[in-house]
């Protein structure tokens, strides 16, 4: 199967933070493979904005070293760098945006992407306006945090608004531009297999869980500040979430499909701050505490949460979605597991009834889908069930075109072509925001401290004990 690029429209691309961590990991990189895949070519423009005071070329040096890895063709990195330009503006400041508004092209799509710090969000977009950098027809990206709650999400969505139509705001979440995320509604929308098994009679509960080995170790006063709730419940998971649950949208377009996520947060019940199991990982041989790394030593911040949510409508009312995430787990591992229930009647006497079939969608390590099966154990014996899977590793089933493409790089051209699909609308940001605010305020209002847990567990005993409640078990990380 050979992959097909469609090629964008030349474009502007201006990228403030363009030296920035995330710039230099994810960004630059992801352009450079766009352009090494022939989706865009010479017309564009790539022009590079932050504080820092550098000529072109020690810029470009820069980004050079960013993007080469082994195999590169050094003629294609020389052809990348020459649509790669730099100008030194300070977000807050008056110096440099005429500069900027020079170098952009009339009649030419102009994409602004804002890698900083949120709290300049609001001043690149009033001064990109001013200076009349900003076209009816620009787009403005930004990067996540999107708030901190309810009130600074509203706040900014108004600040972009003052300057911006919702149509032209990318709010990115990367887990949006997962392969596997789209596969998942391919999965439901491309086939008739699921669809009709895919509501609370055929589904006993969804697991949703997204573990990372790392610890917070160099970011811990940042993480600190927002906590495994604000970091990844309320934007990963979540939307995670709305793209299991939610309805077939009638058409493919980027507000249908935003719609039905939304009626998803807006049908969540209010979850009981007592129901939720928090953790924070505990010191273990070299390394430090979660306290340790926040650098606060009565920090009451979780780095893991599992709860058990429930979706208030009909095809959902019953079917429990278990979230869970968190930091220096046994894997790094992330996936949906979607559990049907058992037969109703089992035929066969004597036989243990194993774990029923459960389709697993993995977002990492090896992005695919994985349908686990009852078959017959092989061989004499009598009629002894056992389990087998169906599984298809997308890099193992597709080649070469299953390569999977980097989140950032599909979203990045995304907004080149305008579309919006997989980008958060400022509705589904608060509305996420409105769920999520109550929570956290109860373990303040409360006190309430996390559990400890060791590093390298799958999370504290809490989180084992919700399911034992239900009668369930959490997949095994690292199984
Ligand atoms: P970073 O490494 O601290 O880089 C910040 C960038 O902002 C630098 O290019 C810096 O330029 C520029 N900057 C700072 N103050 C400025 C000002 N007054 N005017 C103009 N530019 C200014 O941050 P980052 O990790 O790349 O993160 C950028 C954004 O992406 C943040 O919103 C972050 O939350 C989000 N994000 C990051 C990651 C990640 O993995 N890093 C993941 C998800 C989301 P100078 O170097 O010239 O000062």
């Amino acid at each position: 199967m050979v992959s097909r690029v469609i090629p964008v429209n030349a474009f502007d691309l201006v990228l403030f933070g363009a030296t920035g961590d995330l710039a230099r990991r994810k960004i630059w990189p992801g352009l450079f493979h766009r352009f090494v895949a022939g989706q865009f070519d010479a017309d564009s423009r790539l022009l590079g904005v932050s504080r820092s005071d550098l000529e072109r070329d020690a810029f470009q040096a820069k980004v050079k070293e960013a993007v080469n890895e082994p195999g590169t063709d050094p003629a294609q990195l020389e052809e990348f760098l020459k649509l790669v330009d730099y100008i030194s503006i300070d977000a807050t400041g008056e110096r440099g945006w005429d500069a900027l508004a020079a170098a952009v092209r009339p009649n030419t799509v102009r994409a602004f992407y804002l890698s900083v710090a949120p709290k300049f969000f609001g001043p690149i977009a009033r001064r990109l306006e001013k200076n009349g950098i900003a076209t009816p027809d620009s787009r403005i990206v930004v990067e996540k945090p999107f708030g901190h709650d309810l009130a600074s999400a509203k706040a900014l969505n108004t600040e972009l608004r003052e300057c911006f139509e919702e149509h032209q705001i990318y709010r990115i979440d990367h887990y949006l531009g997962k392969e596997t995320v789209q596969n998942l509604m391919a999965l439901r929308f491309a086939n008739s297999l699921f669809e009709p098994l895919w509501n609370s009679s055929q589904i006993d509960h969804v697991q949703i869980t997204v573990a990372e080995k790392l610890s917070v170790e160099g970011r811990g006063e940042y993480y600190d500040q927002s906590g495994a709730m604000r970091d990844m419940v309320q934007n990963h998971l979540m939307q995670l979430l709305c793209l299991t649950a939610m309805e077939p949208p009638s058409k493919f377009t980027p507000n249908a499909v935003r719609n039905e996520k939304l009626k998803i947060i807006e049908a969540l019940e209010p979850v009981p701050v007592d129901d939720i199991a928090r953790g924070q990982y505990r010191a273990s041989g070299e390394q430090g505490s979660y306290q340790d790394h926040a650098g606060n030593p009565d920090s009451a911040t979780e780095s893991f949460i599992a709860m058990k949510v429930e979706v208030a409508n009909w095809r959902w009312a019953g079917t429990p979605f278990y979230l869970r995430t968190g930091k220096c787990l046994r894997e790094r591992e992330s996936e949906i597991a979607v559990f049907f229930r058992n037969p109703p009647h089992m035929i066969f006497p004597g036989t243990e009834t194993p774990q029923g079939n459960v389709l697993v969608i993995r977002l990492q390590p090896d992005e695919g889908m994985t349908l686990h099966t009852t078959i017959k154990d092989p061989g004499p014996g009598g009629m002894r069930l056992t389990e087998a899977s169906l599984d298809m590793t997308f890099a193992d089933s597709l080649k070469d075109s299953a390569k999977p493409q980097d989140a950032y790089e599909r979203l990045i051209m995304d907004v080149i072509r305008g579309d919006q699909t997989l980008f958060m609308r400022g509705d589904e940001v608060e509305s996420a925001w409105a769920w999520a605010d109550p929570i956290i305020a109860g373990w303040t209002e409360r006190n309430m401290k996390p559990q400890q847990y060791d590093v390298g567990s799958a999370g504290p005993e809490d989180a084992l004990l919700l399911m034992h409640k239900d009668g369930r078990r959490w997949r095994s990380i690292g199984a």
